[in-house]
């Protein structure tokens, strides 16, 4: 794992990944942070743009694969995971970025994140979490703190919000961490290590949403969060890990929670394990005997 110290965030050459055209997100959006934090990563790591594939679903966040210069799909509402997966089989060798919304991640594409968790798929998921749904403009999200007022639940939402950490924690993710838009650098060291992980890489940011949550801001968030990397949390430690996910109040960890390795779901699979896919020749392969046999 990379120092957060020794990371060259701030002197770093962005051209090679920066996109013709810019960002339209609102000034001061969270989203900016994560944008900024995902390229110092990858240049960081070494990456190629062209080894790098990041895949969206919809909301504000997910136009993010349209401002940096890797290969991205931006697919459809809660199904960032389902292609992910896809793309992880058919090319082991890519590194693949998922990117959602917290609306996207928690409520419709709630099923997928947590099949793909206990399968520790090699996948890092950056959820860009603001506790609202920001692109149909301001509605309670599965992250809502109880009691938040919008458009949607205008007297306050009754339900208690889904707590992300947890929930990974009892799925079988194998990192799980936590970042803030606001803290770059530190985003930026999170992102590299769930790159160099091996396995299902969560990690939920909080992300505020200057527009419409005015609940959870960057000032909010600064007089409460703290790193857990300044403590003295074992990582490795299943039930130290939940006791920190279970922190919320005046003082919110962030950092990695929980990071252990583990056989992934594609170096169990002997088709694939050593080369990928895309890589096994097909020249040899009768398609119109596997036609009749399938057709
Ligand atoms: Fe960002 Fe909120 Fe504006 Fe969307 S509505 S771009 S999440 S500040
Ligand atoms: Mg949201």
């Amino acid at each position: 794992m990379v120092k957060l110290d020794d990371l060259e965030v701030g002197k770093l050459d962005w051209d090679p990944y920066e996109h013709t055209s810019k960002p339209n997100w609102c000034p001061g959006c969270g989203d900016h942070g994560i944008l900024a934090a995902l390229k110092n990563a990858i240049i960081e790591l070494n990456e190629k743009p062209e080894n790098v594939l990041i895949v969206s679903g919809i909301g504000c966040g997910s136009k993010l694969p349209h401002w940096i210069r890797t290969y991205g799909f931006h697919g459809v509402h809660g199904r960032v995971l389902p292609v992910a997966t896809g793309a992880r089989l058919a090319n082991h060798k890519l590194t693949i970025i998922g990117i959602a919304g917290d609306g996207d991640a928690y409520g419709i594409g709630l099923g997928h994140f947590i099949h793909t968790m206990r399968r520790n798929l090699d996948i890092v998921y950056i959820v860009e979490n603001n506790g609202v749904y920001g692109l149909t403009k301001g509605q309670t999200s599965p992250t809502s703190s109880k009691g938040f007022k919008s458009i949607s639940t205008p007297e306050g939402v009754i339900d208690i919000p889904i707590n992300p950490i947890t929930l990974a924690l009892s799925s079988g993710a194998t990192f799980v961490s936590r970042g803030y838009a606001g803290d770059v650098k530190h985003l930026t060291k999170l992102i590299v290590d769930g790159v160099v992980h091996k396995g299902f890489a969560l990690i939920d940011i909080f992300q505020p949403c200057v527009t419409y949550n005015h609940l959870n801001t960057y000032k909010w968030y600064n007089k409460r969060i703290y790193r857990l990397e300044e403590t003295k949390h074992d990582v490795t430690d299943l039930e130290a890990a939940f006791v920190k996910a279970e922190e919320w109040g005046n003082k919110i960890p962030t950092g990695i929670f929980y990071n252990v390795e583990k056989p992934t779901y594609g170096s169990e699979l002997p088709q694939i394990a050593k080369i990928p896919l895309v890589k096994q020749g097909i020249s040899n392969v009768n398609i119109e005997k596997l036609m009749d046999e399938f057709v």
